[in-house]
């Protein structure tokens, strides 16, 4: 078991695969043109396997593929099977754009994926061009309907922001409704790699919408879940995760490593320590150790709420959001 210098027990990986996406959403990704990360840095999946294997032999039970986008790396089934075959037990999830699920969601299924979360900001598509930089959202709905038939659990993830999506938090809280799937509102997170301009909306200014239509009951925070939860009256859920009130610091379990091999103990702060080195030698002893040097380093929260706080200078789309 992995427990963190203030008692909180990490059971959590998120693993970006890539830092590459084929969005440009405003909120996310530098403006101007950037350089990737060579392709010779980042570990094979065999790689990435080997430290899979020792974070669940100390304790991890959960394990989120993200990005960047994750559908952007080849065959992404055969890690997930990788991990499922030797941990079927394991909490087996990703997290993606969807624009290229339509045609690889049944294979995740069948490799052991048992949940994703696909971003969807908006329902219209000049918007979602607006957004994304990129004519998106067909492929997405598409994406959607497709992980939902081959019986993936699905949630959404939307980040709301003033004057580009903010007339639309009911739709698409309708849209989830409807087919039965839970939505997540995440308030935007300033970071440097964002276009500046972007003006998020917090929990009550959502609330405040949402509550205009349907009457609404605080379910509280549930576990470790970063999402706070409200129920509708006719029984409907939906989260909200408020990085500015930093509630869920406290609970958190999890720990990232992106593709290059940085091991992170919080999505708000540079630290880390590269496993790379360890891993590439085949030394599961020293990786074992790193793994447990990043838990012990892991910050008691992040620093969103903070007015004079320096803003993060992590980019989302290396770490995986
Ligand atoms: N490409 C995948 C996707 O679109 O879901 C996975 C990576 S993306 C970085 C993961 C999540 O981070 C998405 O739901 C995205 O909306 C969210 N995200 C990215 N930048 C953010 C920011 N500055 N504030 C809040 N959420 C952000």
């Amino acid at each position: 078991m992995l427990i963190d210098s203030f008692e909180r027990s990490v059971d959590y990986l998120r693993i970006s695969v890539t830092e590459r996406c084929n969005f440009r959403c405003q909120y996310c990704m530098p403006e101007k043109p950037f350089s990737w990360v060579p392709r010779e840095n980042i570990l094979s999946f065999e790689e990435l396997f080997e430290f899979v294997k020792v974070c669940i032999d100390e304790g991890i039970n959960k394990v989120r593929i993200t990005g960047g986008e994750p559908l952007l790396r080849e065959d992404l089934d055969r890690f997930i099977k990788m991990i499922y075959d030797y941990a079927p037990q394991i909490d087996l999830a990703m997290t993606s754009n969807a624009f290229l699920l339509k045609q690889s969601a049944q294979k995740l299924k069948d490799a052991g994926l048992k949940r994703i979360n696909i971003s969807i900001d908006t329902l219209k598509p000049d918007v979602a061009l607006k957004i994304a930089q990129k004519d998106v959202l067909s492929n997405v709905l598409a994406g959607i309907d497709e992980a939902l038939r081959v019986g993936l659990k699905v949630k959404i993830n939307m980040v709301p922001m003033k004057g580009l999506n903010d007339g639309e938090i009911l739709d698409v809280l309708e849209y989830c409704k409807d087919r039965e799937i839970s939505v997540r509102y995440i308030e935007y997170m300033e970071n440097v790699h964002a276009m500046v301009d972007i003006k998020g909306m917090n929990s009550d200014e959502l609330l405040s919408i949402i509550g205009e239509k349907y009457s609404l009951e605080d379910e509280g925070f549930d576990g470790h879940s970063p999402s706070h939860y409200y129920k509708l009256e006719d029984g409907y859920e939906f989260g909200i995760i408020e990085p500015h009130k930093d509630d869920f610091c406290s609970t958190c379990n999890r720990i990232r490593l992106t593709a290059g091999g940085l091991l992170i103990p919080c999505l708000y702060f540079d630290e880390a320590i590269s496993i790379k080195e360890a891993i590439v030698a085949g030394d599961i002893a020293k990786a074992a150790q790193i793994l447990k040097e990043v838990v012990h380093t892991k910050p008691e929260k992040n620093r969103w709420g903070d007015e004079d706080g320096e803003l993060s200078k992590r980019a989302f789309y290396e770490t995986g959001g």
